[in-house]
């Protein structure tokens, strides 16, 4: 007999079924929002993610980084008004995306879990709230994203960038899967469908990258 269906951590419909079982651990798909998850029983330890995260190297100064960050930079800064302040979620160790940002006249806010975990930032909101390559590292993302949500003001920007899981017969051996502390995979229809629910706005002007704008206007 297959396995009762479980909640989706990103959407919250009962209905996720298993995907695959790969490297002893299984992952689920939701056929609601397309989102496919590892099961929480697997999720990595805090100190296991910690280790991971000290290998990768985000050096503010590093071109191929920048260029790779220009992805989101770019079409977002495109919709910002000139003088328009936000805040980098989950920005690392070495915050590039801000550097870039700054450059452009905006300003930016710094928080991250591990590396600027100040809960004052999240006291505030923001014209734009940006989160790149930190959604697939979310062990309880509905709650991150009602997080997220709420830091953004009317007529704001929630920017979002991740690698959209697309081929579910090349998934064992996607490279993005390997990470151990990417627990959550996302088509663009996902956002396209969190987007919908919330009644906000949903553009994805690249792949892997999605710009949600919540509606009314700035004060
Ligand atoms: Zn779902
Ligand atoms: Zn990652």
């Amino acid at each position: 007999m297959p396995p009762d269906p479980i909640a989706c951590p990103v959407c919250l419909a009962p209905s996720a079924r298993p995907l695959l079982e790969v490297d002893g651990r299984d992952y689920w798909a939701c056929p609601e929002c397309e989102a496919r998850f590892l099961n929480p029983s697997h999720h990595p330890t805090r100190d296991a993610e910690h280790a991971q995260y000290m290998l990768h190297d985000n050096d503010e100064a590093d071109i191929g980084y920048r260029r790779f960050l220009s992805r989101l930079a770019e079409p977002l800064l495109e919709r910002l008004p000139p003088g328009a302040s936000g805040l980098d979620y989950g920005c690392g160790p070495g915050p590039a995306l801000a550097a870039m940002l700054r450059e452009a006249g905006r300003g930016v806010a710094l928080y991250d879990p591990l590396f600027r975990p100040e809960a004052s930032v999240l006291a505030q909101s923001y014209d734009f709230v940006t989160c790149t390559e930190v959604a697939e590292h979310f062990h309880t993302p509905a709650a991150e994203f009602k997080r997220l949500r709420a830091l953004v003001r009317p007529g704001g920007w929630l920017a979002i960038m991740t690698c959209f899981q697309t081929d579910d017969s090349r998934f064992a051996n996607w490279h993005y899967r390997h990470d151990i502390t990417h627990v959550v995979f996302y088509r663009d229809t996902t956002f396209r469908h969190l987007a919908e629910n919330w009644g906000w706005r949903c553009e994805v002007p690249v792949k892997d990258v999605v710009l949600m704008q919540r509606p009314g206007h700035a004060p």
